[in-house]
């Protein structure tokens, strides 16, 4: 046993670390999760099928090269706890570490080998400020750790605030998502091959308006990945 494996184990005797989905102890080896809620992650595994399920909320909308999820949702299942307070509790490192386990699956999948830019769905700037951070942006930072390509989270902004969204039906949402993203500098992007990143998708009509305002400012590719299927 180490002196840094003897300092740890004192210091979680004061400061015990808790498992970001169920709030028990963790044990030594066990890291941002414990044993049993990580065997419970309710993968999707879609980075290996190109026609899945998230892949084909696009489909005939929006040209989308690959799409994936993480995690399915259930509710008050694992992925619920885990985003929730990602969004609402400040925890960003929650993103950042379901972000890097994102990027072990797409370093290894077939279909998102020639990804170049990183790119978080962007909030709002009043919303940003409220919350302090982009968990999207937490997630693109995880990936890029793992799959070394650099995130880009200042070319394409938010324009208008969308918070009556959640209320309207996929047809007026759609309508509602046009000229909600701007990509301010289009020459960033040129040629290259786009990963947007988002938190939650559930009809996709917010990528769908964030890959239409890619697509049409530049003349990259882009695909998509959410961390949860809802
Ligand atoms: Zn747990």
């Amino acid at each position: 046993m180490g002196i840094v494996n003897i300092f740890s184990d004192f210091a979680s005797l004061f400061f015990p670390k808790l498992c970001a989905a169920c709030n028990h102890s963790l044990v030594r080896n066990e890291h941002f999760l414990c044993t049993t809620c990580r065997m419970k992650l309710p993968f999707t595994n879609y980075h290996l099928t190109p026609d899945n399920e998230v892949a084909k909320a696009f489909w005939g909308r929006v040209q989308v090269e690959n799409a994936t999820a993480l995690l399915h949702f259930h509710k008050k299942g694992i992925a619920q706890a885990l985003l929730h307070k990602l969004k609402y509790k400040g925890r960003k490192e929650i993103g950042i570490e379901l972000g890097k386990l994102a990027g072990y699956q797409l370093r290894d999948s077939l279909f998102f080998k020639e990804i170049d830019i990183i790119v978080p769905v962007p909030l709002h700037k009043a919303r940003k400020r409220k919350r302090g951070y982009n968990q999207s942006e937490c997630l693109a930072i995880g990936i890029s750790e793992i799959i070394g390509k650099p995130v880009d989270s200042s070319s394409l902004i938010r324009v208008l605030n969308n918070s009556t969204q959640t209320r309207k039906h996929r047809y007026e949402r759609w309508e509602n998502a046009q000229g909600l993203f701007e990509l301010r500098s289009p020459k960033n992007f040129e040629g290259k091959h786009i990963l947007l990143v988002d938190d939650v998708i559930t009809t996709g009509a917010t990528l769908e308006a964030c890959v239409q305002s890619v697509i049409e400012a530049s003349n990259a590719k882009v695909s998509v990945f959410a961390l949860v299927r809802a």
